[in-house]
Order: C-alpha cells, then structure tokens, then sequence
C-alpha cells in the first residue's frame, strides 16, 4: 500500500495504477530525445482525484538515468 494521501481531499484510500508514459527530455549536452517508461499514477478512490506521487518522480529519475547511460554507451560505439 503507498504511503501517500490525496492531496486533493486528504483520504488515505488511494491506488496506485502503472500507465505507459513518454516523457521528453534533455541530455547533459542539450539534445532532447524521448523515453519511454511506466509510470505509477497515484489516485484518490474517495475524490477520483489523480496525481503523480513520490514513485512517480522516482520512477521518472530512473528511467532518466537508464536512458543516459544508453545515450553515453551508444556514443562509445559511434
Ligand atoms: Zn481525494
């Protein structure tokens, strides 16, 4: 179970739900380019309020990361 509360009306009921996102970003060099990852939305069952919560960011960071380090591995092989 999240820890997390609705922001929205305060209600501890609240599910997480993974949903297929993209995400556009930009590398340290300036080049933006487009990932793909899941991303855990967080909502409230007793408001049907919906919001991106603590994994979401984390979930964001990671995918982030992972799509980095593809980036500095493909320029290895260039
Ligand atoms: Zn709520």
């Amino acid at each position: 179970m999240p820890s997390e509360h609705c922001p929205n009306c305060g209600s501890g009921t609240v599910v997480v739900r993974t949903v297929n996102d993209r995400l556009r970003v930009a590398n340290p060099r300036g080049q933006s380019f487009e990932i793909a990852l899941r991303l855990p939305m967080c909502r409230c069952k007793a408001c049907k309020f919906s919001w991106q919560g603590q994994e979401a960011f984390a979930a964001k960071e990671v995918a982030y990361q992972h799509a980095l380090l593809q980036g500095a591995l493909l320029d290895l092989h260039t």
